[in-house]
């Protein structure tokens, strides 16, 4: 069952450096726009707001009511988006908090199988939840209430209510922004235009005019991302894009990602392999900048680095597009196996990647993987890393590696790092669907 759209993130940047008082202006509607949501977190994130949450006109109505938003003088079209995104968020905090009594819930011995049953009942059924939390009478829909006093009258009730309480109470935490740092925009308050967006102040009637990199324009709600440091502002638009299938895309394919060629394959095929050469060299001249322009806070030289550094790490990213492209085209995978991450070393590698850690692309990499693989419905399975790359892919035995090269020495077989650790990562992968293959069995849909 895969859906019909996947959301990606579309990136827009301002072309020139913003002006301290503009400037000023968003980070104005950002405080506020961070305060109403933590009025709201305060006012319903808790016990006390779930009968409220869904599906949220109550919410809007007391914020109206609280007279917050005159006494602010934030425009409307702000207040009712920064309600609207932390009513969201305030949801899902409660999925959260479910899941996690729900997953308690299951792993406690001192529970009956019957006492189980009602609890996961009242996670389920959120009035009920909502009644015993805040001590109320449950009163459901006929059918629903039949089904609850059924589950409630084999067990001790109040033991497992004051268990949900307990659980809720330790678990559930009400959200918090820190903020300042964006806001989101409906469509109302912004406008595109003469290569830039016009945005929505608090002046009446007034709008700041940010240029723009490119001169696309959307019409849906985006985020303002603001770098007051930089003095510039980024824009992230979410736009639908439409999930492709291939019916030729059959291939099961192992994977490992390395620092100098971005993948190679179980059939050692590798992708990206001047990723290391491109990295170097960028990572080079921001070094080379900084020495240079050390102590250069002049206006001109900083935008004029950040502009160069901008298009630098714009073209890294072509390239890295550009070679997943060419992955998925020309492996044609149902399924993708690849190890979890490790964490980032500090020891050992190249240091003219090392020194700057954050230019390995690393992140950004899996990110840009990840959404490729949604959008032409490619699965990717995380297969478990711990010692992928030491173990040998022919015999099993442990091997070393020197050089980019593993070496096995029980059955002397000699090949390339990273191609060894894809065909593990396949090996694992098809080991560990095959674990799975069972549960399959149980709905009956398996082949067993
Ligand atoms: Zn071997």
């Amino acid at each position: 069952m895969l859906p019909d759209t996947v959301c990606r993130t579309v990136h827009q940047y301002t072309s020139e450096l913003v002006s301290d008082e503009d400037m000023a202006k968003l980070q104005e509607i950002a405080r506020d726009y961070s305060q109403v949501k933590n009025h709201v977190y305060v006012r319903f994130g808790g016990v006390g707001g779930l009968s409220k949450i869904y599906p949220g006109y109550t919410v809007q109505n007391e914020m109206i009511e609280s007279g917050l938003r005159e006494q602010m003088g934030m425009p409307s079209v702000y207040f009712y988006l920064a309600i609207f995104d932390a009513l969201g968020e305030i949801r899902s905090q409660w999925t959260r908090t479910k899941a996690a009594v729900l997953k308690r819930t299951g792993e406690n011995d001192s529970l009956t199988e019957e006492e189980k049953h009602y609890l996961r009942y009242l996670l389920k059924v959120n009035n009920a939840f909502d009644a015993v939390l805040n001590h109320r009478k449950v009163s459901l829909r006929p059918d629903l209430q039949k089904q609850y006093e059924k589950l409630a009258g084999c067990i001790d009730v109040k033991k497992a209510n004051n268990y949900l309480r307990r659980q809720v109470r330790r678990i559930h935490v009400k959200p918090h922004t820190d903020g300042g740092g964006g806001f989101s925009l409906a469509e109302r308050a912004y406008r595109y235009g003469n290569h830039g967006i016009y945005i929505t102040v608090k002046e009446k009637r007034k709008r700041i005019f940010l240029p723009l990199t490119d001169s696309n324009q959307y019409t849906r709600q985006i985020y303002l991302k603001l770098y007051p440091e930089k003095r510039s502002v980024e824009i992230k638009v979410p736009v639908d894009v439409k999930v492709r299938t291939h019916k030729d895309y059959t291939k099961r394919v192992g994977m490992a990602a390395g620092m100098y060629t971005m993948f190679s394959t179980d059939e050692g095929h590798v992708y990206g392999e001047k990723l290391g050469e491109y990295q170097t060299e960028l990572a080079g001249w921001v070094r080379s900048q900084a020495m240079k322009h050390g102590a250069d806070h002049e206006e001109a030289g900083r935008k004029k680095y950040t502009d160069k550094k901008r298009r630098k790490t714009q073209q890294l990213h072509n390239y890295i597009n550009m070679e997943l492209n060419r992955l998925l085209r020309t492996e044609r995978p149902e399924v993708i196996y690849i190890p979890k991450l490790p964490r980032p070393q500090k020891h050992g590698g190249d240091k003219a990647i090392n020194n700057s850690v954050n230019m390995w692309q690393r992140g950004y990499i899996r990110r840009r993987l990840e959404q490729k693989c949604r959008e032409q419905s490619v699965r990717i399975v995380e297969v478990f890393g711990k010692g992928i790359s030491r173990e040998c892919s022919w015999c099993g035995a442990y091997g070393y590696k020197k050089e980019g090269i593993f070496r096995c020495t029980s059955c002397g077989c000699q090949m390339q790092e990273k191609w060894n650790t894809a065909r593990n990562a396949k090996k694992r992968g098809e080991e560990a669907d095959l674990v799975l293959a069972p549960e399959q069995c149980l709905t009956g849909e398996g082949i067993l």
